[in-house]
């Protein structure tokens, strides 16, 4: 049994960390989406909210589990004893830290892989910060995000402006 943990901010889960679960789908039995409880300070969706879209967005994928943690990413590694970690690589801009991330907690445990996995090219631009920005604005984020993520979007924004 191959496990993978793919963690991130997910605020919010975006069509490009789905396509990266997709592919990731492939490679191991089991992928585990992990929520990061440490970044939520400047978050729009709580851990819970955050949580709750990501499991929406995987629930007809037998093989993918969602999960919230805290710590260190080496220990929950650890914890659900898995082979690897998943990240998403779209540009040069994400290498740098990608790079120091994957080589700082192989230092902290010399057998943590990290996995790199390129998007489909349309969802190279894509961020959880830019659907954030257009949602503000009033643009359609149809195309970037699940349906149940663009209704939670303009719910969470009109609470925001009201
Ligand atoms: P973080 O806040 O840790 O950067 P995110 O939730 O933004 O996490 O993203 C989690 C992971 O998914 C990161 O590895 C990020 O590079 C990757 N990712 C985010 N958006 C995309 C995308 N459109 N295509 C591919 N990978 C992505």
């Amino acid at each position: 049994m191959r496990t993978a943990i793919y963690p991130g901010s997910f605020d919010p889960f975006t069509n490009g960390h789905l396509d990266v679960v997709q592919r990731a789908t492939r490679l191991f039995d089991r992928v585990v989406v992990a929520v990061a409880r440490s970044d939520s300070k400047h978050a729009l969706f709580t851990v819970e909210e955050r949580l709750g879209l990501v499991r929406e967005s995987i629930r007809s994928m037998p093989n993918v589990e969602a999960d919230a943690f805290e710590g260190l990413l080496v220990e929950y590694v650890q914890r659900q004893s898995a082979q690897a970690v998943v990240r998403g690589l779209r540009a040069i801009s994400d290498f740098e830290f990608e790079f120091q991330m994957a080589l700082m907690n192989r230092k902290l445990n010399e057998n943590f892989e990290t996995i790199f996995m390129m998007p489909k090219d349309t969802y190279t631009f894509l961020s959880s910060r830019i659907v954030k920005e257009i949602a503000r604005l009033g643009g359609d984020v149809s195309p970037f995000v699940p349906p149940h993520v663009q209704s939670a979007l303009a719910a969470r924004l009109a609470t925001e402006k009201a």
